[in-house]
């Protein structure tokens, strides 16, 4: 393929990956909050009580978004992704002038980034729109986790099932080595979890970590797993060590795992291969 051509399909991408990014800081915002909300009328339900109606309940799409200090709603000039917090608001609420947070522009320009740099690597195939579902899912999931120590249901269970559906036509891996994937991955968590459980009486992570490294097993394979194991943990540790000796972070505020996952899960996409393959020619 012309480099000219995959160069017309990265930006692409990319500019679709901007716009997809600024949706997804409204799920990292609004996902936990609804599940909250989720959670409050079920327990009332319990309680016996009649359901204290929400004001209005929250969903992806209404109401519209708002500055959390001022409640100034936000134009559609406000909007655009990057270029309103760079060059229009210039990192102010036009309303109240208290700042923007740095994250949503952050989420944006790497959500654009890893979409641009995924069509570049994949080219104009299957693989290439798979992986900008599996980049934003693991985007979203990161800065979820990152808030709240959750990891929704309502993204890791839907990301496992697509990752098993493009391997029916084998798009990353063959089918029987993503469903091993998918069970060996939750496997492998969940009885790391019971032994650290047994050995410290402490849970050191969440069911969501289980089921995110299910999702990576479904959509690159069981082979990936021990790469994704060892480079979550190497870069979580070494996070980890430094936020408890730099930051004074307390050794028992839990540090979300998620996070590491996807980050490993990422690349594993792009290089798991090349990784594998020089890992196996080491050892002969
Ligand atoms: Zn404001």
């Amino acid at each position: 393929m012309l480099p000219e051509t995959l160069g017309g399909l990265a930006a692409a991408a990319g500019l679709l990956g901007l716009c997809v990014g600024s949706f997804l800081n409204v799920v990292i915002h609004r996902l936990p909050k609804m599940m909250e909300q989720e959670w409050q009328a079920q327990c009332a339900e319990l309680r016996g009580e009649t359901a204290s109606a929400a004001p209005e309940p929250l969903s992806l799409v209404k109401p519209r978004s708002r500055c959390p200090a001022c409640w100034h709603p936000i134009s559609a000039l406000e909007n655009i992704p990057l270029i309103s917090y760079l060059f229009i608001l210039k990192g102010k609420c036009s309303g109240c002038g208290n700042p923007i947070s740095p994250r949503y522009p952050i989420i944006e320009a790497a959500t654009a980034l890893l979409s641009a740099y995924a069509a570049w690597h994949f080219g104009p195939t299957l693989q290439t729109v798979g992986a900008l579902l599996l980049l934003w899912a693991l985007i979203a999931l990161s800065a979820i986790d990152f808030d709240t120590q959750l990891l929704p249901d309502s993204i890791t269970l839907p990301l496992l099932w697509l990752g098993l559906v493009f391997n029916l036509w084998g798009i990353y891996a063959d089918l029987p080595t993503a469903v091993i994937g998918a069970m060996a991955g939750y496997l492998a968590l969940w009885s790391v979890f019971w032994l650290f459980k047994l050995a410290t009486g402490k849970e050191g992570m969440g069911y969501g970590d289980f089921k995110l490294l299910a999702a990576l097993g479904a959509w690159l394979g069981w082979q990936m797993l021990p790469a994704i194991i060892l480079l979550s943990s190497v870069v979580g540790t070494l996070v980890g060590i430094s936020l408890i000796v730099v930051a004074r972070h307390g050794k028992n505020i839990p540090i979300p795992f998620g996070p590491y996952l996807a980050a490993a899960g990422i690349i594993a996409l792009f290089w798991g291969n090349a990784i594998t393959q020089a890992y196996l020619g080491s050892i002969g």
